[in-house]
């Protein structure tokens, strides 16, 4: 085992990594910096909301 990345979750090797600190594993594992982790999760939050999903607590 590699403990590398047992320690912070990840399996495999990165293939792809960017300047910024985001990268992307062999099995498709995407991790961002904290930056864009930020911007991610206010898109994905848009994007929740142009789904109309029913929330499940009121
Ligand atoms: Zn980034």
């Amino acid at each position: 085992m590699n403990k590398k990345y047992s320690k912070i979750t990840i399996e495999g090797d990165k293939k792809t990594e960017w300047i910024c600190g985001c990268f992307q594993t062999a099995d498709d594992y995407f991790k961002f910096c904290s930056k864009h982790s930020q911007t991610l999760q206010k898109a994905i939050q848009a994007q929740v909301d142009e789904l109309d999903m029913t929330l499940s607590i009121d």
